[in-house]
């Protein structure tokens, strides 16, 4: 899958679209990967942002692609703006997600709805919508981003913690369907990490004190998980769970 254009590093000539990839993790996603060789779509619902980071990594690394990942007529368009701009795609990074605080006594149907839609369908049309341009750029790698939040249990998110559990079962799903087309699908579990998404919630600082890491993450260190998955160096990946914690699961 390597193509002579482009720079020469771990993911050249792949076309990865990121989701969420306007700010926090899939931005540092879209920078290393960028760095490394690839050209990356961002597609996130967050136009001025998404639109400068592109900017910023010029018009032949980067694209940006408004894309509501719970849309599958918004996920069509974007594999097709991918492919016009870069050729098929054979990366995908589903890391759009967003996080609802509330216990279940006081949960809304709606609030927990909103959690599963973005962070659990988004996940499957994205799989689904890419699928067939992976097919014909001849293989590729999903990395769908859970949490160690789809490991454990955390009180207090239960539409987080039943989206990103799902995820992770999806993953290994689609790790056997689509290895016929050679494609791996891997899922990537982060402990706290330092972005716009954690920025404002209360108690960070004790949630990581008593980890053998006892800090955030940077989000940098978890992109760094996501080139390993995206390139060959992980060609016998598959179905995997891939912690990024600090050891916030060893408990
Ligand atoms: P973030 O809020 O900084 O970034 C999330 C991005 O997703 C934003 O750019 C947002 O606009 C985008 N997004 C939200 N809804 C969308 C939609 N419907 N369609 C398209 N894009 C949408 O958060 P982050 O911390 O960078 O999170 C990235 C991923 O990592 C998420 O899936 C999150 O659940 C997961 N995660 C985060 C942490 C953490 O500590 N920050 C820990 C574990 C897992």
């Amino acid at each position: 899958m390597s193509m002579s254009m482009g720079k020469s590093g771990r993911v050249s000539g792949r076309t990865v679209l990121i989701t969420g990839g306007a700010r926090g993790m899939g931005e540092a996603h879209a920078r290393l990967l960028v760095a490394e060789g690839a050209r990356v779509v961002v597609g996130d619902i967050l136009e001025e942002e998404g639109r400068a980071l592109a900017k910023e990594l010029g018009p032949d690394a980067a694209l940006f692609q408004p894309l509501d990942v719970t849309s599958e007529a918004a996920w069509q368009q974007a594999v097709s703006a991918a492919e016009e701009a870069f050729g098929p795609v054979s990366g995908l990074v589903n890391n759009a997600g967003i996080v609802h605080v509330g216990p279940i006594a006081e949960l809304s149907e709606a609030d927990y709805r909103k959690v599963v839609d973005v962070n659990q369908v988004g996940v499957f049309l994205g799989m689904k919508s890419v699928l067939p341009s992976m097919r014909r750029a001849g293989g590729g790698s999903i990395v769908n981003i859970s949490s160690v939040g789809g490991i454990i249990a955390f009180s207090g998110i239960v539409g987080y913690t039943a989206a990103k559990w799902a995820v992770r079962g999806m993953t290994k799903t689609a790790a056997q369907e689509f290895g016929r087309y050679g494609i791996r699908v891997n899922s990537v579990h982060p402990g706290m990490v330092a972005t716009p998404m954690t920025a404002d919630a209360p108690g960070t600082e004790g949630a990581v004190a008593h980890l053998p890491i006892p800090r955030q993450a940077r989000p940098e260190e978890l992109a760094t998980m996501v080139l390993f998955l995206l390139s060959d160096e992980s060609s016998y990946c598959t179905g995997g769970e891939f912690t990024v914690d600090g050891g916030y699961t060893t408990f």
